[in-house]
């Protein structure tokens, strides 16, 4: 099986969250996606305004459902300290050797994966799949795919797909001022139903 792990903040998930699940569904031809909230990402501050990890979690079911073949895990959400995708990866592998595995992420987090934690051993155990998510980023892309295959043997794939210039921070800046056509209507019934991010 061809197994995609996207792993995020989902603080909250938007549509540029299913625009990326769909291209690397698409591209990939993947028989399935795991979508895993970061507990404490490594790599980013979750800010003091941010949802709680169990309405995150809520949030990303909600994501999952519109995407077909896609599941929320809460493997990170259930380990202390930082949400290390090495750890996350060694977990799934274990429990499914045969699959080929995919690491989907935006370019923001492809461009720091060299500085990941274990960088050599996670770009062992999977295959990446980076979407741009601005205009004219392609060419930087492809060099840094290139310096990570030189550096690390890695397998990268730059797939292809629209630019959609979401964010979970315009999101979040934009609730109670016109977020509806940013994240899908379950996500948005729950934001309102829990009264998330209103500042
Ligand atoms: P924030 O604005 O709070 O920094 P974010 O929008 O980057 O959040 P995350 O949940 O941290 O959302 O992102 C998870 C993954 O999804 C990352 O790999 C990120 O690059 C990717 N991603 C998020 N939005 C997009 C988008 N519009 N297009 C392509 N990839 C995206």
């Amino acid at each position: 099986m061809k197994t995609g792990i996207f792993g995020g903040t989902f603080n909250p998930p938007h549509i540029g969250h299913v625009h990326i699940a769909g291209c690397a569904k698409r591209g990939l031809g993947l028989d399935r996606l795991f979508l895993i909230p970061a507990n404490i990402p490594p790599h980013k501050s979750l800010g003091i305004d941010a949802a709680s990890p169990r309405d995150r979690l809520e949030m990303t079911k909600r994501l999952a459902a519109c995407i077909e073949g896609a599941q929320a895990l809460s493997l990170e959400l259930e380990r202390e300290g930082p949400s290390y995708t090495y750890d996350t990866l060694k977990r799934i592998r274990a429990c499914l050797p045969e699959d080929e595995l995919w690491l989907v992420v935006g370019s923001d987090m492809f461009l720091t994966l060299d500085r990941w934690h274990e960088a050599g051993f996670v770009l062992r155990m999977a295959s990446v799949a980076v979407l741009p998510r601005e205009a004219g980023e392609r060419e930087m892309l492809c060099g840094h795919e290139t310096f990570l295959r030189e550096k690390f043997g890695a397998r990268v794939r730059i797939l292809e797909g629209e630019v959609l210039p979401v964010s979970s921070t315009l999101v979040r800046d934009r609730v109670g001022k016109g977020a509806e056509d940013l994240v899908p209507p379950g996500v948005l019934e729950y934001i309102k139903y829990r009264g998330l991010y209103v500042r």
